[in-house]
Protein backbone atom coordinates (compact mmCIF):
# COMPACT_ATOMS: atom_id res chain seq x y z
CA UNK A 1 0.00 0.00 0.00
CA UNK A 2 2.16 3.01 -1.14
CA UNK A 3 1.07 4.20 -4.28
CA UNK A 4 -2.17 6.16 -4.02
CA UNK A 5 -3.69 8.81 -6.02
CA UNK A 6 -6.23 11.28 -4.45
CA UNK A 7 -8.51 12.65 -6.84
CA UNK A 8 -10.14 15.73 -5.52
CA UNK A 9 -14.48 15.82 -6.80
CA UNK A 10 -15.25 18.45 -4.78
CA UNK A 11 -15.13 20.71 -7.47
CA UNK A 12 -17.87 18.79 -9.79
CA UNK A 13 -19.65 16.04 -7.66
CA UNK A 14 -19.36 18.57 -5.00
CA UNK A 15 -20.89 21.69 -5.90
CA UNK A 16 -23.09 20.08 -8.70
CA UNK A 17 -25.19 19.31 -5.59
CA UNK A 18 -25.18 22.02 -3.26
CA UNK A 19 -27.56 24.37 -3.94
CA UNK A 20 -25.61 28.02 -3.88
CA UNK A 21 -24.06 28.04 -6.60
CA UNK A 22 -19.98 29.52 -6.80
CA UNK A 23 -19.54 32.48 -8.37
CA UNK A 24 -16.64 31.47 -11.43
CA UNK A 25 -13.85 33.53 -9.12
CA UNK A 26 -14.98 31.53 -6.58
CA UNK A 27 -14.89 28.02 -8.13
CA UNK A 28 -11.40 28.95 -9.38
CA UNK A 29 -10.24 30.19 -5.92
CA UNK A 30 -11.41 26.77 -4.56
CA UNK A 31 -9.60 25.18 -7.15
CA UNK A 32 -6.49 27.00 -6.81
CA UNK A 33 -6.30 26.98 -2.74
CA UNK A 34 -6.83 22.91 -3.82
CA UNK A 35 -3.74 22.82 -5.37
CA UNK A 36 -1.80 24.99 -3.50
CA UNK A 37 -2.79 22.43 -0.71
CA UNK A 38 -0.66 20.01 -2.68
CA UNK A 39 -3.90 18.33 -4.42
CA UNK A 40 -2.37 17.34 -7.95
CA UNK A 41 -5.25 15.56 -9.73
CA UNK A 42 -9.06 17.43 -9.70
CA UNK A 43 -12.27 17.57 -11.17
CA UNK A 44 -12.78 20.67 -12.64
CA UNK A 45 -15.80 20.21 -14.06
CA UNK A 46 -17.99 18.39 -15.91
CA UNK A 47 -19.69 18.73 -19.44
CA UNK A 48 -23.38 18.06 -19.90
CA UNK A 49 -26.15 19.95 -20.15
CA UNK A 50 -25.81 23.26 -18.26
CA UNK A 51 -30.15 22.67 -17.68
CA UNK A 52 -29.34 19.66 -16.16
CA UNK A 53 -26.96 20.59 -13.63
CA UNK A 54 -26.68 24.23 -13.42
CA UNK A 55 -23.49 24.52 -11.22
CA UNK A 56 -21.60 23.06 -13.74
CA UNK A 57 -22.58 25.57 -16.40
CA UNK A 58 -19.63 27.36 -16.66
CA UNK A 59 -17.16 24.40 -16.71
CA UNK A 60 -15.61 25.95 -20.61
CA UNK A 61 -14.82 29.64 -18.18
CA UNK A 62 -13.10 27.24 -15.39
CA UNK A 63 -11.15 25.42 -17.71
CA UNK A 64 -10.14 28.34 -19.75
CA UNK A 65 -9.23 30.54 -17.20
CA UNK A 66 -6.67 27.46 -15.29
CA UNK A 67 -5.40 27.02 -18.55
CA UNK A 68 -4.83 30.39 -19.35
CA UNK A 69 -2.84 30.75 -16.06
CA UNK A 70 -0.89 28.11 -16.69
CA UNK A 71 -0.81 26.50 -19.83
CA UNK A 72 1.35 23.27 -18.76
CA UNK A 73 -0.12 22.30 -15.49
CA UNK A 74 1.59 20.13 -13.03
CA UNK A 75 -1.92 19.28 -11.82
CA UNK A 76 -4.08 16.94 -13.28
CA UNK A 77 -7.27 19.20 -14.67
CA UNK A 78 -10.04 16.24 -15.30
CA UNK A 79 -13.64 17.01 -16.88
CA UNK A 80 -16.81 14.59 -16.68
CA UNK A 81 -18.31 13.97 -20.16
CA UNK A 82 -21.36 11.90 -20.30
CA UNK A 83 -21.66 11.51 -23.82
CA UNK A 84 -19.86 12.71 -27.40
CA UNK A 85 -21.26 16.03 -27.39
CA UNK A 86 -19.96 16.46 -23.73
CA UNK A 87 -16.20 14.69 -24.72
CA UNK A 88 -16.73 16.93 -28.00
CA UNK A 89 -16.65 20.05 -25.38
CA UNK A 90 -14.16 18.71 -22.77
CA UNK A 91 -12.05 18.44 -25.90
CA UNK A 92 -12.39 21.65 -27.07
CA UNK A 93 -11.89 23.55 -23.20
CA UNK A 94 -8.64 21.71 -23.60
CA UNK A 95 -9.07 19.03 -20.91
CA UNK A 96 -6.34 16.46 -20.96
CA UNK A 97 -8.05 13.78 -18.67
CA UNK A 98 -11.48 12.83 -19.60
CA UNK A 99 -13.91 11.01 -17.67
CA UNK A 100 -16.52 9.00 -18.41
CA UNK A 101 -19.29 7.35 -16.22
CA UNK A 102 -22.27 5.43 -16.90
CA UNK A 103 -24.68 3.83 -13.79
CA UNK A 104 -24.20 0.24 -14.67
CA UNK A 105 -28.24 -0.55 -14.09
CA UNK A 106 -31.16 0.48 -16.49
CA UNK A 107 -33.17 2.56 -14.68
CA UNK A 108 -30.81 4.36 -12.81
CA UNK A 109 -28.80 5.38 -16.77
CA UNK A 110 -31.94 6.17 -17.82
CA UNK A 111 -33.01 8.23 -15.51
CA UNK A 112 -29.37 10.34 -15.63
CA UNK A 113 -28.29 9.65 -19.14
CA UNK A 114 -31.25 8.33 -20.85
CA UNK A 115 -29.97 5.93 -22.29
CA UNK A 116 -29.41 2.29 -21.06
CA UNK A 117 -25.73 1.34 -19.50
CA UNK A 118 -24.97 -0.61 -22.85
CA UNK A 119 -25.56 2.36 -25.26
CA UNK A 120 -23.56 4.67 -22.72
CA UNK A 121 -20.93 2.22 -22.61
CA UNK A 122 -20.62 1.95 -26.51
CA UNK A 123 -20.73 5.66 -26.63
CA UNK A 124 -17.23 5.58 -24.92
CA UNK A 125 -15.55 2.73 -26.41
CA UNK A 126 -16.34 4.36 -29.62
CA UNK A 127 -14.62 7.85 -28.39
CA UNK A 128 -11.47 5.98 -26.74
CA UNK A 129 -9.75 6.09 -30.38
CA UNK A 130 -10.22 9.95 -30.74
CA UNK A 131 -8.93 10.21 -27.03
CA UNK A 132 -5.89 8.01 -27.91
CA UNK A 133 -5.23 9.84 -31.23
CA UNK A 134 -5.01 13.15 -29.35
CA UNK A 135 -3.02 11.93 -26.43
CA UNK A 136 -6.31 12.69 -24.30
CA UNK A 137 -6.42 10.04 -20.97
CA UNK A 138 -9.53 8.65 -20.34
CA UNK A 139 -11.59 7.32 -16.86
CA UNK A 140 -14.37 5.17 -16.60
CA UNK A 141 -16.46 5.33 -13.59
CA UNK A 142 -19.36 2.82 -12.92
CA UNK A 143 -22.05 4.66 -11.14
CA UNK A 144 -24.19 2.56 -8.45
CA UNK A 145 -22.15 -0.12 -8.74
CA UNK A 146 -23.12 -1.98 -5.73
CA UNK A 147 -26.00 -0.30 -5.07
CA UNK A 148 -29.21 1.56 -6.99
CA UNK A 149 -31.98 3.39 -5.53
CA UNK A 150 -34.25 1.97 -7.96
CA UNK A 151 -33.14 -1.20 -8.83
CA UNK A 152 -31.56 -2.25 -5.23
CA UNK A 153 -28.37 -4.30 -4.46
CA UNK A 154 -26.60 -5.00 -7.82
CA UNK A 155 -25.25 -8.20 -9.21
CA UNK A 156 -21.56 -7.99 -9.37
CA UNK A 157 -20.91 -9.75 -12.29
CA UNK A 158 -23.14 -6.88 -14.12
CA UNK A 159 -20.34 -4.54 -12.91
CA UNK A 160 -17.41 -6.85 -13.32
CA UNK A 161 -18.68 -7.66 -16.96
CA UNK A 162 -18.41 -4.12 -17.84
CA UNK A 163 -14.94 -3.73 -15.79
CA UNK A 164 -13.55 -6.75 -18.15
CA UNK A 165 -15.11 -5.23 -21.39
CA UNK A 166 -13.16 -2.10 -20.18
CA UNK A 167 -10.17 -3.43 -19.27
CA UNK A 168 -10.26 -5.08 -22.78
CA UNK A 169 -10.89 -2.17 -24.58
CA UNK A 170 -7.89 -0.30 -23.31
CA UNK A 171 -9.15 1.69 -20.50
CA UNK A 172 -6.80 2.57 -18.35
CA UNK A 173 -8.15 3.30 -15.28
CA UNK A 174 -11.62 2.15 -14.02
CA UNK A 175 -13.41 3.10 -10.88
CA UNK A 176 -15.82 1.54 -8.97
CA UNK A 177 -18.56 3.97 -7.71
CA UNK A 178 -20.82 3.74 -4.21
CA UNK A 179 -23.29 6.32 -5.88
CA UNK A 180 -25.79 6.47 -3.43
CA UNK A 181 -23.48 5.58 -0.23
CA UNK A 182 -25.11 2.03 0.24
CA UNK A 183 -21.93 -0.28 0.36
CA UNK A 184 -20.13 -1.66 3.39
CA UNK A 185 -16.39 -2.60 3.89
CA UNK A 186 -16.78 -6.56 2.62
CA UNK A 187 -18.41 -5.87 -0.33
CA UNK A 188 -16.20 -3.31 -1.34
CA UNK A 189 -12.94 -5.27 -0.90
CA UNK A 190 -14.56 -8.16 -3.03
CA UNK A 191 -15.56 -6.33 -5.66
CA UNK A 192 -12.62 -4.20 -5.87
CA UNK A 193 -10.52 -7.63 -5.43
CA UNK A 194 -12.27 -8.80 -8.72
CA UNK A 195 -12.26 -5.84 -10.65
CA UNK A 196 -8.03 -6.04 -9.97
CA UNK A 197 -8.61 -9.85 -11.89
CA UNK A 198 -11.13 -8.75 -14.41
CA UNK A 199 -9.19 -5.88 -15.59
CA UNK A 200 -5.52 -6.71 -14.74
CA UNK A 201 -4.16 -3.93 -17.16
CA UNK A 202 -6.13 -1.34 -15.61
CA UNK A 203 -6.18 0.98 -12.53
CA UNK A 204 -9.10 -0.04 -10.17
CA UNK A 205 -10.14 3.13 -8.47
CA UNK A 206 -12.92 3.33 -5.67
CA UNK A 207 -15.24 6.42 -5.37
CA UNK A 208 -16.93 6.57 -1.96
CA UNK A 209 -20.39 8.82 -0.40
CA UNK A 210 -21.08 8.18 3.20
CA UNK A 211 -24.28 8.41 3.43
CA UNK A 212 -24.50 5.84 5.70
CA UNK A 213 -21.08 6.69 7.52
CA UNK A 214 -19.38 4.01 5.64
CA UNK A 215 -17.60 6.15 3.19
CA UNK A 216 -14.14 6.04 5.04
CA UNK A 217 -14.34 2.07 6.14
CA UNK A 218 -15.53 1.74 2.45
CA UNK A 219 -12.09 3.63 1.47
CA UNK A 220 -9.99 1.47 3.54
CA UNK A 221 -11.79 -1.84 1.78
CA UNK A 222 -10.78 -0.67 -1.36
CA UNK A 223 -7.38 0.09 -0.49
CA UNK A 224 -6.94 -3.50 0.49
CA UNK A 225 -8.76 -4.90 -2.30
CA UNK A 226 -5.61 -3.19 -4.51
CA UNK A 227 -7.26 0.19 -5.55
CA UNK A 228 -4.50 2.93 -6.66
CA UNK A 229 -6.73 6.05 -7.23
CA UNK A 230 -9.56 7.40 -4.63
CA UNK A 231 -11.83 9.97 -5.27
CA UNK A 232 -12.88 12.26 -2.27
CA UNK A 233 -14.14 15.79 -2.20
CA UNK A 234 -12.86 18.95 0.22
CA UNK A 235 -15.08 18.91 3.40
CA UNK A 236 -16.60 15.90 2.20
CA UNK A 237 -19.21 18.14 -0.17
CA UNK A 238 -21.91 16.55 -2.16
CA UNK A 239 -24.37 14.51 -2.44
CA UNK A 240 -26.57 12.43 -4.88
CA UNK A 241 -29.60 14.40 -7.23
CA UNK A 242 -31.27 10.73 -7.68
CA UNK A 243 -30.88 9.09 -4.06
CA UNK A 244 -32.92 10.96 -1.36
CA UNK A 245 -30.29 12.29 1.66
CA UNK A 246 -27.28 11.25 -0.22
CA UNK A 247 -24.74 13.09 1.57
CA UNK A 248 -21.36 14.07 0.19
CA UNK A 249 -18.21 11.92 -0.87
CA UNK A 250 -15.77 11.20 1.82
CA UNK A 251 -14.38 14.33 2.79
CA UNK A 252 -10.61 14.58 1.44
CA UNK A 253 -8.79 15.71 4.03
CA UNK A 254 -9.85 12.70 6.55
CA UNK A 255 -8.90 10.39 3.47
CA UNK A 256 -5.39 12.08 3.66
CA UNK A 257 -5.34 11.56 7.19
CA UNK A 258 -5.90 8.45 7.20
CA UNK A 259 -3.77 7.05 4.48
CA UNK A 260 -0.95 9.55 5.87
CA UNK A 261 -1.30 7.77 8.81
CA UNK A 262 -1.15 4.22 7.63
CA UNK A 263 2.52 5.42 5.85
CA UNK A 264 0.60 6.29 2.09
CA UNK A 265 2.14 9.58 0.62
CA UNK A 266 0.05 11.57 -0.81
CA UNK A 267 2.03 15.16 -1.10
CA UNK A 268 -0.82 17.19 0.12
CA UNK A 269 -0.28 19.37 3.47
CA UNK A 270 -3.42 18.08 5.87
CA UNK A 271 -3.17 21.53 7.62
CA UNK A 272 -3.59 24.07 4.68
CA UNK A 273 -6.28 21.02 2.88
CA UNK A 274 -8.62 21.77 6.45
CA UNK A 275 -7.82 25.63 6.20
CA UNK A 276 -9.63 25.15 2.45
CA UNK A 277 -12.09 23.56 3.72
CA UNK A 278 -13.08 26.06 6.52
CA UNK A 279 -12.32 28.89 3.69
CA UNK A 280 -15.37 26.36 1.44
CA UNK A 281 -17.76 26.07 4.27
CA UNK A 282 -17.68 30.40 5.09
CA UNK A 283 -18.37 30.80 1.20
CA UNK A 284 -20.92 28.12 1.29
CA UNK A 285 -22.80 29.49 4.40
CA UNK A 286 -23.58 26.24 6.05
CA UNK A 287 -21.17 23.48 8.10
CA UNK A 288 -19.27 20.66 5.93
CA UNK A 289 -19.37 17.19 7.30
CA UNK A 290 -15.95 16.64 7.61
CA UNK A 291 -14.61 15.46 10.84
CA UNK A 292 -10.77 16.49 10.23
CA UNK A 293 -12.46 20.13 9.80
CA UNK A 294 -14.23 19.63 13.09
CA UNK A 295 -11.50 18.12 15.67
CA UNK A 296 -8.55 19.28 13.60
CA UNK A 297 -5.42 16.94 13.01
CA UNK A 298 -4.25 15.11 16.26
CA UNK A 299 -1.97 18.07 18.46
CA UNK A 300 -1.47 15.81 21.58
CA UNK A 301 -1.90 18.55 24.71
CA UNK A 302 0.24 16.68 27.22
CA UNK A 303 -0.80 14.76 30.38
CA UNK A 304 -4.34 16.34 31.39
CA UNK A 305 -3.71 17.00 35.39
ZN1 LIG B 1 -20.38 10.71 -6.49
Amino acid sequence: MTDLIIQEVGPRDGLQNESALLTLPQKLELIRRLTAAGIRRLEAGSFVHPKAVPAMAESEEVFAQLLKEDPEPAVTYSALALNAKGFERALAAGAREIHFSFGVTSSFNRQNQRAEPEESFATFLSLLPQAREKGIRTTLTLSVSWGCPFEGWVDPGRVLSFVERAGRAGFPEIVLADTIGVAVPSQVRRLTEEARKAAPQAIIGGHFHNTRNTGIANAYAALEGGARVLDASIGGLGGCPFAPGATGNIATEDLVYMVEGMGISTGIHLEELIEVAKWLQDVLGHPLESSLLRAGPFRPRGAIA
